[in-house]
């Protein structure tokens, strides 16, 4: 391969230094600066901070109806929400799950001495594979954790079958999956309980936070209680718990950027389909898809580098750095090579050839509010160059 050093090599135009500093993945959506100074002064006006404020209520109200769930259960952040549901879910013992997803999925059940069992993944959807978990299943499992990955959702009609057939508990790390729906229905309405990230990173954010969706009206109070040390009002302590609680200027942040999700939605979904097409025909590579007719919130742009691209994926994204465009690999090496389940269980790999695949041939690459068209013709010039350099 020929190696491009330079922007002179690739041949593009100078305009490119002003914006890069900000080409990379994960840069924050904000919403409006003024309404959240305004959010702010109400904070100061009324005196309250934290303990299930008036902000977090509207806040939980209105994410509920986004998804069309019942419940909406807002958490300082996703990781905690997804301990507090296993939690509540009284899951013990071992728990299926994929090993392509962020590692807090497998480490919220590892931090309560459950074991996660990873399972392998779909090579075009890179969710849970339904025949993987069946064969995981043991006289000790008690649960499996589906991840929406990319937003797109998880099998889920199967894992409930499956979760029924064998008494197990079903729920989902929807951290991806914000406003995205499946078969027409939202996400937030499947398995026991759903969780959401609010991470900085992610579609939707508070700064960080996060929050269990469920249409389980008992495990939703459960869950409350949980969240505020087992607080049953004042002086009253009902149930183990932790403090798991969302303040109000969080809330405000949501609240402000839950105005502004149609617009991130729009921009994201220009940025993919200019990728799309500006990607076209250029030899093994390819931008993973979303069902058009499902709601999506297009968050990840999902670079796959095949075995038929004449550059490989590390290659992609040392040229891609070298133009200050941050790039990322991700959910590589996958949560099975990394400690303490590399040691815990040395032999997973063997079961996970679809997962060790995908982990070596993804890209994220640069989108949300902050990435232009012009922007993303950049992108598409440097890896046009780069293909056609080798
Ligand atoms: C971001 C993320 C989490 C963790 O959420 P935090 O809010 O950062 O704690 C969990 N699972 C997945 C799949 C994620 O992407």
């Amino acid at each position: 391969m020929k190696k491009i050093n330079s922007k002179a090599d690739l041949a593009i135009n100078g305009s490119a230094p002003a914006f890069i500093e900000k080409l990379h993945v994960g840069r924050p959506n904000m919403g409006d600066k003024a309404a959240f100074q305004k959010y702010v002064d109400q904070i100061f006006e009324n005196h309250w901070l934290s303990n299930n404020g008036p902000l977090v209520q509207e806040l939980e109200h209105r994410i509920a109806e986004h998804h069309q769930a019942k419940n909406c259960i807002a958490m300082c952040n996703g990781t905690i929400a997804l301990e507090i549901a296993i939690r509540a879910l009284d899951l013990t013992g071992e728990v299926i799950l994929p090993s392509y997803t962020f590692i807090a999925t497998a480490h919220a059940l590892h931090w309560q001495e459950i074991t996660p069992v990873f399972a392998d993944i779909d090579p075009v959807t890179h969710c849970l594979d339904p025949a993987s978990v069946r064969k995981m299943i043991t006289p000790k499992t008690a649960g499996i954790i589906g991840v929406h990955l990319w937003g797109h959702a998880a099998p889920v009609n199967e894992l409930q079958q499956i979760a029924d057939e064998h008494g197990l508990k079903l729920m989902f790390d929807a951290a991806h999956a914000f406003g995205c729906s499946y078969k027409g229905k939202m996400i937030g309405n499947f398995g026991q309980a759903e969780v959401l990230s609010f991470h900085a990173t992610k579609f939707f954010n508070t700064f960080e936070g996060g929050a269990v969706l469920t249409n389980d009206d008992e495990l939703a109070e459960k869950m409350r209680l949980m969240r505020n040390f087992g607080f049953a009002g004042m002086d009253n302590v009902i149930h183990p718990g932790t403090n798991g609680k969302m303040t109000e200027i969080h809330a405000a942040m949501g609240l402000v950027n839950l105005d502004n999700v149609d617009k991130v939605i729009r921009r994201n979904e220009e940025n993919y389909r200019a990728y799309q097409k500006g990607i076209t025909g250029l030899p093994g590579l390819s931008i993973y898809t979303f069902d058009e007719n499902e709601k999506n919130n297009f968050q990840y742009v999902v670079l796959e580098v095949g075995d038929d691209c004449p550059v490989s994926r590390d290659e992609i994204i040392e040229a891609l750095h070298a133009e200050n465009i941050l790039a990322r690999k991700y959910f590589w090496p996958g949560c099975h090579k990394m400690l303490p389940y590399r040691e815990l269980y040395p032999h997973a790999g063997l079961l996970l050839p679809i997962t060790q695949r995908v982990a070596e041939k993804v890209v994220v690459i640069p989108t949300g509010t902050s990435v232009t068209p012009d922007e993303v013709s950049f992108i598409c010039q440097v890896l046009i160059k780069l293909v056609e350099f080798s």
